[in-house]
Parts: C-alpha cells; structure tokens; sequence
C-alpha cells in the first residue's frame, strides 16, 4: 500500500512560509532523532536561503543515542547548520536551544533587536510541545506584526529572542517509500493512511537486524530465525493476541509491536542511519 498523505496543502504551506521567512533570523527545524532524514522537510533547506539553521533531534529520550550522535556530526557539515538533540518535553531543553539560538545570530540579539525565530516541521515531531516549553510561564504575546500573517502571534522569551507562536506546519517527503514507511512506524502517520501490518513488518524486520537482542528479550525469544510474517505471529501468539480456535490476530500483535517500539518498551531505537552508514533494510 503505497503512503501518500499530508494533512494540508502543500503548496499553500510552501507560500507561506516563504513568505514568512522574509522576516525571520533563524530557523528551527524539529526533526524526530529516531528517524531524522524521513522526518524533515525536503525543501526547507532550499526555502531557508542563508538564514542560521538549528536542527533540533527531538524524542531523544526514544533514540538510539549512538546513532543521533553520528547524525548530529553528518547534519553539522553543512556551514550555517547545528544539530540539537535533545527532549521538547524535558524543560533543560528550553535553556540549551536558546543558548544555540543567540550563538547563531549573534548579530541579533541586542535591545531593539532580538532574534526572530520560528519554530517549523511535519506533522507531530513535538513543534508544540517545544514551543510550550520555551514559552514556559514567561510566555507573553506582543501581538499581530504588520509583516506577519495576521493570524500568527509572536511569543517574546525577554531574553532577546521572538518566537512565532504558531510553528510552520510542513510536509514530509513521501516520494521516498522507505521514509514513508519509517515516518508511519514512528506514529507521525495517520492510521488510515498506511497498512498496519505491512509497517508492523517493515518495523519488525528493521529490529530483527538492528537490535536484534532487544526482540528476543521483549518477547521471550530464544531465536529470530523466522521468516518476518511468522515472526510477528509467534510474537502475536506470545501477547496473546488470538482469535477464536486460538488463530493469531495478526492486526493486533501489528498494533502491539508499532504500540511497544513507538512506546519505547523496546528501548531506545532509531530508525535510520546517517547516509555514509546506512544499513537499512530494503523497503
Ligand atoms: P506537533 O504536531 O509537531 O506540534 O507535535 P506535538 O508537540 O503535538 O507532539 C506530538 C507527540 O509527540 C505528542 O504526543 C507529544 O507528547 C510527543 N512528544 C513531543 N516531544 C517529545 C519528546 O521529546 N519525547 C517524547 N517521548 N515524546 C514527545
């Protein structure tokens, strides 16, 4: 089944952060550290022109920490660019992030001048829970700008920068199945949009490889060697997931897999490697 979704109009979204980029100082990407490539936008980097960039690594508390710091070393390549990894929920991410953002535009940042940030990304990598944590109590609105859409608002942190408090809602790259299918494993998909036993596999067959011991301590298993559809069904079986005459419901042990990788039972997983090591499995 082939993922095609996006919750907006791409198009219209594109215009308007285009145009809102015309007065901002710095960029903020949140991507999902579990799966950074398949979770940013693909023509951010082309809208962002030559503005300060920070490329936050959220839900890093559910990453492989080895893995998020091999991307945050490939992100930072590129000049203008850092990789921030960190947590939205965790209220020492807000500190650290403004830290970066007056490091980054040390040109703004003066009375009368302070950085004018905008927080963007897909859909549900954690851009509101960022902003509710970098606006904390000290949240203050300071009212529509005449250069800004009039629906949008600007949080002033009082420490010389200005959040636009509305993130900028952007589309994944879907052309790119096997990032389609790594974005619904981590839940940033609507469920109508994708099968939930083919990524349940998909998912499966990733771990098989990649954290293979993870799988057998999970779920009990002493070895792996199953081809990925019986897989899922002796772990089905062993969360008793059955039907009446005691079949598997595969659907169910689907659901319990996404539910338990995504919940973080498996531990901290990461989806997808930088390009230089990539391992991935073939979508
Ligand atoms: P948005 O659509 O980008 O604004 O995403 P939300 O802020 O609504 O977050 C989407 C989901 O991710 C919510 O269930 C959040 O609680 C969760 N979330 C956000 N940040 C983190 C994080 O750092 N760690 C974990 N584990 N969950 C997070």
């Amino acid at each position: 089944m082939k993922i095609d979704w996006y919750p907006g109009h791409m198009k219209k979204a594109r215009e308007l952060i285009l145009d809102l980029v015309k007065n901002i100082d710095l960029i903020v990407e949140i991507l999902d550290a579990r799966l950074p490539q398949s979770s940013a936008n693909p023509v951010l980097q082309e809208l962002r022109g030559r503005r300060p960039f920070i490329r936050v690594l959220n839900k890093d508390d559910l990453a492989d920490p080895a893995v998020t710091k091999a991307w945050k070393t490939y992100f930072e390549q590129e000049e203008g660019v850092k990789a921030l990894p960190l947590s939205a929920k965790n209220r020492s991410s807000s500190a650290s992030l403004q830290k970066l953002c007056r490091k980054m535009a040390p040109h703004r940042c003066k009375p009368g001048r302070p950085i004018r940030a905008m927080i963007v990304g897909i859909p549900n990598v954690g851009k509101s829970t960022m902003i509710n944590t970098l606006a904390g109590k000290k949240m203050a609105r300071v009212g529509d700008k005449p250069a800004i859409t009039t629906c949008l608002q600007q949080i002033d942190l009082r420490n010389g920068i200005l959040l636009s408090d509305t993130p900028g809602l952007l589309w994944p790259n879907l052309e790119d199945q096997g990032g389609a299918q790594r974005l619904a494993t981590s839940g940033a998909i609507s469920e109508n949009a994708y099968d939930q036993i083919e990524i349940a596999m998909f998912a499966l067959k990733w771990l098989v490889e990649t954290y293979p011991e993870r799988v057998k301590e999970r779920y009990k298993l002493a070895e792996l060697n199953l081809e990925t559809d019986a897989l899922l069904a002796k772990i089905g079986s062993k969360r008793g997931c059955l039907v009446a005459g005691g079949e598997v419901d595969i659907r169910r042990a689907a659901e319990v897999l996404l539910r338990e990788v995504r919940g973080g039972q498996l531990g901290r997983i990461s989806f997808e490697t930088p390009p230089e090591t990539i391992t991935a499995p073939e979508a």
